[in-house]
């Protein structure tokens, strides 16, 4: 379905996504939605019904409870990941408490990158690692926790359900464990769920926040949601006009949270998972056969890998020389990110998961359509087995 675009292959789904075609087809009819929702004319109204029904919607889509959660929507995972952790890490720290954030080596730049502003409010941060398989040894970081609990400090975690790089999926049974070992905060980070996995709208309300981004399932960019439990710790970080029951100032961007609704009734509509996961697992196959020992597909091994990821290291290569090849070709994939010089830096992920500095320059990540079928493999594969020969 989404076999070409603009001429070329796009294999970069993990990175973000078309717009999905219920919101293409809105958006040419002209109504932008624009009225200010807190507005009280007919132009505001009408913002604010599409705001609540796209609420409602996704409240009984995730399977949470109106009476259990708040939602609020945002610019994105970014910004919602930096209020979660530097908002409660700045409550904390005006109540004179101490926190421990528990951040895993492979999560998202935007929970690393939080590191220096909680320490900075006098709280620690701790970086739990993973093995070649991308897991992490839950028994050590429960028994770590416990150890910072014992001191008096509140505790965060970061959970990302599904990695953007390596597919690996950490279910959600296994932080409820910890959970109620450690009555920790969970914050889960569900950006990659959407149409990546069976089953990615069964959230479990055992857990405290979830948080979603618009543009990796065919929304609009700028725009995102997370559910925050009502018992849990929650402080704002933008402060204004109080939309959004102050949990998030600023006026709502009513196109944008339209775009959730649209975006996610066409996944519900047309994502087959059975399918997609046929059609990954022989574009698997076929590539573990053609690269044989000059590469491998990272996590292989792990039983808990999503659907649509397949992160590849092809030993003693380039990336920026595979990146130009798979560019020529009409292909677009992720092969990591360049330093000033235009050289792929080394993959963090790759580096953290045991990965040597060279081979973690090496890595190219295919991250597919949810909506990819069987009979578009041979001409993906025909295609990459001759970039990769
Ligand atoms: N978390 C994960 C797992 C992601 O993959 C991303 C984006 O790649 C983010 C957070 C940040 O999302 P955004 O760039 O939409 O703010």
């Amino acid at each position: 379905m989404e076999k070409s675009i603009s001429n070329r292959f796009y294999f970069d789904y993990n990175a973000t996504s078309p717009l999905a075609k219920k919101v293409t087809n809105f958006l040419p009819n002209g109504d932008f939605l624009f009225g200010n929702p807190s507005s009280l004319h007919t132009q505001g109204k009408n913002a604010k019904k599409v705001i609540n029904e796209t609420s409602h919607f996704l409240y009984s889509l995730f399977q949470l409870k109106e009476s259990d959660y708040y939602l609020y929507f945002h610019s994105g995972a970014t910004e919602s990941i930096n209020t979660i952790f530097k908002g409660n890490a700045f409550s904390l720290f005006k109540q004179k408490k101490k926190a421990a954030f528990f951040f895993s080596q492979v999560d998202h730049a935007a929970v690393v990158q939080c590191k220096d502003d909680l320490e900075a409010f006098g709280h620690d941060v701790y970086f739990f690692n993973v093995d070649k398989n991308g897991n992490f040894n839950c028994e050590d970081l429960i028994s770590q926790m416990k150890s910072c609990s014992s001191k008096g400090e509140q505790l965060f975690l970061n959970y990302t359900y599904v990695n953007n790089e390596s597919g690996i999926v950490w279910p959600l049974s296994e932080v409820i464990k910890i959970k109620n070992e450690t009555s920790c905060y969970v914050h889960v980070d569900a950006v990659q769920v959407v149409g990546k996995i069976y089953n990615w709208h069964q959230l479990s309300s055992d857990l405290d926040s979830y948080t979603f981004s618009g543009h990796k399932f065919g929304s609009l960019k700028g725009i995102g949601f997370s559910f925050i439990k009502k018992n849990s710790l929650f402080e704002p970080l933008i402060k204004g006009g109080n939309q959004q029951n102050g949990m998030r100032s600023g006026t709502q961007n009513a196109l944008g949270i339209y775009s959730l609704k649209l975006a996610l009734e066409e996944m519900v509509a047309l994502f087959n998972p059975d399918e997609l996961k046929i059609a990954k697992e022989k574009m698997e196959m076929e590539l573990m056969k053609h690269i044989h020992d000059r590469g491998e597909i990272v996590g292989l091994k792990n039983n808990n890998r999503n659907l649509n990821t397949i992160f590849l290291v092809m030993f003693g290569q380039k990336a920026e020389i595979l990146s130009a090849k798979f560019d020529l070709q009409g292909i677009d994939v992720s092969t990591g990110s360049a330093c000033s010089s235009g050289v792929i830096k080394e993959n963090r992920i790759l580096m953290s998961m045991g990965y040597s500095f060279d081979d973690s320059r090496s890595s190219i990540r295919l991250s597919f359509s949810p909506f990819m079928k069987l009979e578009e493999t041979d001409l993906y594969l025909d295609k990459i087995k001759k970039i990769l020969n």
